[in-house]
């Protein structure tokens, strides 16, 4: 039998836990807030937008919305990120990407404040995570991966973790994350010889690749964990993961559906970013 790893629920719980604490901060006049940065009406974007509303309003976090036309000049972007920095009622920034192809993306998210950074899209956030410091924020994705693990209570100690993808957003930063909780990590990708041997060797597999269904139970050991953060759009115009879900059941002891597995717990992870970037910074400014 294969369980399910139902993302709403760790997001549910961590919402139920945040709603708590920002009722606290509410209660000495501090009212966390985030600021939406969006360029253009691309339907991810928007569909990520509306996601991120729904779980801020839900754990009683302030939202302000930014949106700037495909056309834009980059100057404008940083504007606003500029002005979210300064902003002392602004505790987080998220900006999404990819920005239009006049864009300098890699110049215009570091702009954005490191304290403020509550996607890890900065270098020095993403250092943090590479030197295993945990006073940084990790981009929310692999953050969700952790926090799924966390909340099913799946052992990571001395478990060899494989990830499929080496990407600054997905694959490297869930390997140091992994390795952090002292995991024994692989980190395998397009060019990795025998991809099937080597993903059978996982206790923990992690999947971000990108190309809807193709981990089939070949890739899987018999009880393998199975964290599937692909997502995919399939000939018949419906949402898939990068794992072949069907065909692994009854093979992984557990997996990560999709939609409704990793996916559904990144806005949780932001929200609670949040509220760090808030601690953190109301800390600073009352040790000065
Ligand atoms: P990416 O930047 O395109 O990286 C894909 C990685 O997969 C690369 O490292 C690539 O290897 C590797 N890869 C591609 N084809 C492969 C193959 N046939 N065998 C082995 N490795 C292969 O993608 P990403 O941004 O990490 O995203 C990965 C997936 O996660 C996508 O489906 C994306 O939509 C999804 N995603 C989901 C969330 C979420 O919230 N659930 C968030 C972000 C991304 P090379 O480096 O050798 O090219």
């Amino acid at each position: 039998m294969t369980i399910l790893l139902k993302g709403l629920e760790v997001a549910n719980t961590m919402t139920h836990t945040i709603q708590k604490e920002v009722d606290g901060f509410k209660e000495q006049g501090i009212y966390p807030k985030l600021a939406i940065v969006r360029v253009g009406e691309s339907p991810s974007d928007l569909s990520y937008e509306k996601g991120a509303l729904k779980r801020m309003e839900k754990c009683g976090i302030k939202t302000e919305v930014h949106v700037l036309s495909q056309e834009a000049d980059q100057s404008e972007v940083i504007k606003i990120i500029k002005s979210a920095n300064e902003d002392a009622s602004v505790h987080g920034i998220l900006m999404f990407r990819p920005l239009p192809k006049h864009m300098d993306e890699t110049m215009i998210q570091e702009q954005i404040s490191p304290e403020k950074d509550v996607d890890g899209m900065s270098m020095i956030n993403f250092g943090k995570v590479m030197a295993g410091e945990v006073d940084g924020f990790p981009p929310a994705t692999p953050a969700a991966v952790m926090a799924i693990l966390k909340h099913y209570q799946i052992e990571i100690k001395g478990k060899h973790c494989v990830i499929v993808g080496r990407s600054t957003v997905v694959g490297k930063p869930v390997a140091m994350m992994l390795l952090k909780e002292n995991g024994t990590v692989t980190i395998s990708h397009s060019k990795t010889e025998n991809l099937k041997e080597v993903c059978r060797r996982a206790d923990i597999l992690v999947v971000a690749i990108g190309r809807g269904r193709m981990i089939t139970k070949d890739y899987v050991k018999n009880g393998a964990v199975v964290i599937d953060v692909g997502i995919n759009i399939d000939e018949n115009n419906q949402l898939c993961g990068d794992v072949n879900e069907g065909d692994c059941m009854d093979i992984a002891s557990a997996l990560t559906p999709v939609p409704g597995g990793v996916g559904s717990v990144t806005t949780s992870i932001l929200a609670a970013h949040v509220l760090k970037g808030c601690k953190t910074q109301w800390l600073k400014n009352h040790k000065e």
